[in-house]
C-alpha cells in the first residue's frame, strides 16, 4: 500500500534490520526500542489492525513471534519478555499496518505499563459477561458472512 512505512519495508523500498522473513511475514528491529532487540512481527499483507488481519496470516505471525522470542531469550538470557499489539490510535497505534511487538524485559529495566485497574462490583462481572457473550453470538453470525 502506498504511504505505508511497513509496506515499504516489506518491498525493500526503505531499509530495515530484518531478523526473519518468510513468504507471509517479516520481523525487523524496531528503530526506537523499549529495550535493545525489540522486534516487530509484520504480516506481508497490508491490514490496518488485528481485526483486519486475514485468518490465514494468524499462524505465520505467531510462528515468527515464537522464533523471535525464543532467539531473544537465548541471546540475551532473558527471564521475561512482552508480546503486545496496539490497535487504534487511542490504544497507542502509530503505524496502521498490523504488527506484534516482541520486547526483552529485565528485572531493573524501569519500564512500566501504567495501569488504572478497575474493580467489578457484586455480581457485576456476570452482567458484563452476559452482555459480551450475547454480542459474540450475534457478531459470529456476521463474522461468518464476511
Ligand atoms: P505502534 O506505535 O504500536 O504502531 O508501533 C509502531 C512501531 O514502529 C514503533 O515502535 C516505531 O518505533 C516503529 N517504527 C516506525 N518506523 C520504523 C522503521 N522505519 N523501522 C523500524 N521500526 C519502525
Ligand atoms: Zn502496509
Amino acid at each position: 500500500m502506498r504511504d505505508c512505512i511497513f509496506c515499504k519495508i516489506i518491498d525493500k523500498q526503505i531499509p530495515a534490520e530484518t531478523l526473519f522473513e518468510d513468504d507471509h511475514v517479516i520481523a525487523v528491529l524496531d528503530i526506537n526500542p523499549i529495550n535493545y532487540g525489540h522486534t516487530l512481527i509484520i504480516p506481508k499483507v497490508h491490514c490496518r489492525d488485528f481485526l483486519a488481519l486475514p485468518e490465514e496470516s494468524y499462524g505465520s505471525v505467531l510462528h515468527a513471534a515464537k522464533i523471535i522470542a525464543n532467539a531473544l531469550v537465548i541471546h540475551y538470557k532473558l527471564e521475561g519478555y512482552n508480546l503486545f499489539s496496539n490497535n487504534g490510535s487511542i490504544a497507542g497505534q502509530s503505524v496502521f499496518h498490523f504488527h506484534l511487538h516482541v520486547t526483552p524485559r529485565y528485572r531493573d529495566d524501569n519500564i512500566r505499563f501504567v495501569l488504572n485497574l478497575k474493580h467489578y462490583g457484586d455480581g457485576e462481572v456476570k452482567v458484563f459477561g452476559d452482555a459480551i457473550r450475547k454480542t459474540i453470538q450475534s457478531s459470529l453470525i456476521s463474522y461468518k458472512e464476511i
